[in-house]
């Protein structure tokens, strides 16, 4: 997989360096020898990573990298740290400033290309959510703000340690808990991966010491379910055992801290796992919520006809390999602008939703019941004959003409019919298709209106 990368640092040499080596293994170089032109450019180029020297005049790394982190079109690209000094507290403050990584000059080949490899593959799903989510905000029904807002309701992060050697994990689970992380510590290599796909983690730290069975394996397992695909993994390796860590990185392992583990460096990475890790939780919540507000229709609840054009199809094929007949009804309130002229536009609405209400009320799970337009609606019955799909509309029908609807505070009360055109594939000609469907049970609904309303009519045999 290619990448481009940002090369940043105020010494021409050292740009120079990196960008040969990068070039070398076929990743796309962009440089700049200042914090200031490299928060420029990671808003303009839209890099997939950026690696940042810390030591420049001016604007440092530091105040770059709280930068790009803190805008919005910028905050998803990892940074990685590039400092001379292996200073620890110099870590931290990288870490806190929301670096996702750093490397020490001079910069060791392959932990750079580990390292850039796996912080691309993470950016890329990244993307992919950030794009569909881009559709969210389109729509206008999810807000920018909201997405890098930290919420109080996700509670403290829940870290799972991974370590044959309770001792040392119990040192970890010590200084995570100091820091109010909720962590818990599981010994049992062989329980390990059913907790975690079972667990709902916001962090696995594997010892790669372990012993009774191959650490490498064991992450690579919990990288293999789809539940715990995206559960951030951070390992402990022996300082030094760089061939490790490189296939730990290339198998899915998020970040590392080598032994003996630094307290001040173990929360600040484990801090940063989690925004991460909780950033795109909150983007595929988000996708998710504006997916759904796309299908939904807004006054009812019910779904969209746009979400029925996408699902009949499906539904048709589906009763035609299973040989099950699937049933359409038609549904359209009686005189409804009457409604509206008389008792208003509100009062119009608290029917339909009450309409609505008495649908959901009468279909099955598998029902597929939507607003189709209007004071139009459709139900789609699966493994449903005619016969049946009358007596359900039937008990519709009556149940609708019996209530009353209260409307405007209560001052007024009143009546409401519906007519209904049921199809079945049943009926169907052999070149059936879901318009023709739609259009059987449409002219059924005609034949009722026609015939006086308030009333269910079944299409005839084609
Ligand atoms: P018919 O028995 O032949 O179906 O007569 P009808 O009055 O129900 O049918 P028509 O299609 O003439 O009128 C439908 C009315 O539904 C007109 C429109 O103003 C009203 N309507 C459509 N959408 C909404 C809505 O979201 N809220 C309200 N309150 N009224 C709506
Ligand atoms: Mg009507
Ligand atoms: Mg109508």
């Amino acid at each position: 997989m290619t990448a481009r990368v940002l090369v940043v640092d105020d010494l021409e040499p050292n740009v120079k360096l990196l960008e040969a080596k990068l070039r070398a293994e076929y990743f796309d170089v962009l440089t700049a020898f200042s914090g200031k032109e490299a928060v420029e450019l990671a808003k303009s180029d839209q890099p997939d990573i950026i690696l940042l020297d810390v030591m420049m005049p001016g604007m440092d790394g530091f105040e770059a990298c709280r930068l790009i982190k803190d805008m919005p079109e910028t905050a998803h690209i990892p940074i990685v740290m590039v400092t001379a000094l292996d200073q620890q507290a110099d870590r931290v403050a990288g870490l806190s400033a929301g670096a996702d990584d750093f490397l020490t000059k001079p910069v060791e080949d392959l932990a750079l290309f580990a390292r850039v490899r796996s912080l691309t593959r993470l950016k890329v799903m990244t993307d992919e959510l950030r794009m569909r989510y881009a559709t969210g905000l389109n729509l206008g029904v999810v807000d920018q703000a909201e997405l890098l807002a930290e919420d109080e309701d996700e509670g403290p992060p829940r870290v799972l340690i991974l370590d044959d050697q309770p001792s040392q994990a119990e040192r970890v689970r010590e200084i995570l808990d100091a820091e109010k992380f909720e962590a818990a510590v599981e010994t049992d290599p062989e329980v390990a991966v059913s907790r975690v796909r079972a667990g709902d983690f916001d962090l696995v730290i594997v010892n790669m010491a372990i012993e009774a069975i191959d650490p490498l394996r064991l992450c690579s397992t919990i990288r293999s379910f789809e539940e715990t695909r995206l559960t951030p993994m951070l390992a402990i390796v022996r300082q030094g055992d760089t061939r490790r860590l490189v296939r730990a990185l290339d198998i899915g392992v998020n970040d590392y801290l080598t032994r003996p583990v630094d307290r001040h460096e173990l929360s600040a990475r484990v801090a940063t796992q989690v925004r991460r890790k909780r950033y795109i939780d909150r983007l595929r919540c988000s996708f998710e919520a504006s997916l759904e507000m796309a299908v939904t229709d807004q006054l009812t609840g019910l779904y969209n006809r746009r979400y029925l054009a996408s699902h009949l199809t499906a539904m048709f094929e589906r009763a035609n390999w299973t040989s099950q007949p699937l049933s359409l009804m038609v549904l359209d309130l009686d005189h409804f602008k009457t409604i509206n002229d008389t008792h208003g536009h509100d009062a119009g609405d608290k029917v339909l939703q009450e309409f609505a209400d008495m649908i959901r009320n009468s279909v099955r799970a598998i029902d597929l019941a939507c607003r189709f337009g209007g004071e139009e609606f459709l139900i789609a019955m699966p493994d449903t004959d005619k016969k049946f799909a009358a007596i359900v509309a039937e008990r519709l029908r009556e149940e609708v003409a019996r209530r009353k609807v209260v409307v405007n505070g209560g001052r007024d009360e009143l009546s409401v019919t519906v007519s209904i055109g049921i199809a079945s594939t049943e009926d169907g000609p052999e070149d059936d298709n879901p318009q023709l469907l739609m259009k059987r049970a449409d002219e059924a609904l005609y034949v009722a209106k026609a015939g006086g309303r308030n009333r269910v009519i079944q299409s005839e045999a084609a």
